[in-house]
């Protein structure tokens, strides 16, 4: 009952799939057809937070299908209501559009940005700062905002009015807002597919108050580090940051699709009847699912964060055959002297799944692994980074 070929036939050839028919999972493993197990050390790419067939999860948004699965947004539910006010009360932020993804998110947080440019500063041909190898998704507009060319060659022409400036260069940055009508910048405080480069505070703090001492808007791209994965519960709360703008996807909805544009208060005006909308957006089974992965990221899962996340890096720094490890919380990318492609085919071999970026492997393990489970993926990783590498 092998369903490869079906896909290798009929699904669009976008993705370079590795050859395993997953059927089942259970917290941090996974199952293939044949009964063998894995350990899922990245969730999905930052997905299912709380594991697979999390029991709260599922009851929270099976308790939610059987009620109303969808209405749309000419209506109220109740889990879309409850949710944004999660979301506003926990951040400080004033309002919440919630999308399907995390490119529609940033959709949303560039059309404020023109908004700002237009109603606010009436700016002609504003343009949105991000940073070189940025990621922030696949549709034309968030390919324009993704600093990253070789994403960019194929589908030309792109929306304009983008600028990518290098990250940590503040003097660059200044002088981008100065020459520039620069309306907003949008950033990961940690770059996730660019090869999880957690950029300074230091950095972070001097672009907020360039960009806020100019009118621009500050937006804050965590549709990665968001939802507690870098150990608090989105990664400008580390660094005391104040966006105008935050959107964030990914683990928020614990393995259904759901995106959201948080806005603050001077700027959650800007959007008003008729402006945006999603058939989808706020969806009632997948707000269900998000207020459960919420109602968990509290201060005791955040410290355990922290510690797993510690536990990984003094695991894994200087071990042999691996050259640097960078991340914050269990967003962790490891550069090793083996090419990462490799590594991670070994870790596959093993029973761990790792992903990669750029050149560096990269863990998104659950924010609840299990440390016994933990342990044992970081025995395969460290295995497989020292094979064939001389002390
Ligand atoms: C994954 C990702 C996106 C795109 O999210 P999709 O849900 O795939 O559209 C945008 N920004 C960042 C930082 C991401 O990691």
């Amino acid at each position: 009952m092998s369903f490869k070929s079906i896909d290798d036939r009929y699904v669009a050839a976008t993705y370079k799939r590795f050859p395993l028919e997953l059927v089942r999972g259970e917290g941090s493993l996974l199952y293939d057809a044949a009964g063998r197990r894995y350990i899922d050390m990245g969730s999905g790419i930052g997905v299912t937070a709380f594991g697979h067939a999390d029991a709260a999860w599922i009851s929270a948004v099976t308790a939610q299908l059987s009620a109303v699965a969808h209405t749309s947004n000419l209506y109220y539910t109740e889990p879309c209501a409850r949710l944004a006010e999660v979301l506003c009360t926990r951040t400080g932020m004033a309002r919440v559009f919630f999308a399907n993804s995390g490119a529609e998110a940033n959709e949303c947080a560039i059309k404020v940005a023109r908004r700002h440019a237009a109603d606010v500063r009436g700016l002609d041909n504003a343009v949105i700062v991000t940073l070189k190898n940025s990621f922030h998704g696949r549709t034309l507009t968030t390919l324009a905002a993704t600093g990253q060319d070789h994403f960019h060659k194929l589908f030309q022409p792109l929306t304009p009015g983008f600028i990518h400036a290098e990250a940590e260069n503040i003097e660059e940055m200044q002088r981008i807002l100065d020459e520039y009508p620069v309306t907003a910048v949008l950033l990961e405080c940690v770059q996730g597919e660019g090869g999880v480069n957690a950029l300074s505070g230091g950095y972070l703090t001097a672009v907020e108050r360039a960009v806020h001492e100019r009118g621009a808007l500050f937006m804050i791209d965590e549709v990665q580090t968001g939802n507690g994965r870098t150990g608090e519960l989105y990664a400008y709360q580390h660094y005391g940051l104040h966006p105008d703008v935050v959107t964030t996807a990914k683990g928020l909805g614990g393995g259904l699709p759901i995106g959201a544009c948080l806005m603050a208060e001077g700027v959650s005006g800007l959007l008003g009847y008729g402006d945006h909308g999603s058939t989808f957006g706020g969806n009632p089974v997948a707000a269900a699912g998000a207020l459960s992965v919420l109602s968990r990221i509290d201060d005791a899962l955040l410290a355990s964060v922290r510690e797993k996340s510690a536990r990984i890096f003094s695991a894994l720094s200087g071990a042999k055959g691996i050259k640097s490890v960078s991340g914050l919380g269990l967003m962790i990318g490891i550069e090793t002297v083996r090419p990462a492609a490799e590594v991670v085919a070994d870790g596959i071999a093993a029973g761990v799944l790792c992903l990669t970026a750029k050149n560096k492997v990269r863990l998104l393990p659950a924010l609840n692994i299990d440390d016994a489970v933990l342990d044992e993926a970081i025995a395969a990783i460290l295995a497989a980074a020292a094979k064939g590498v001389e002390a």
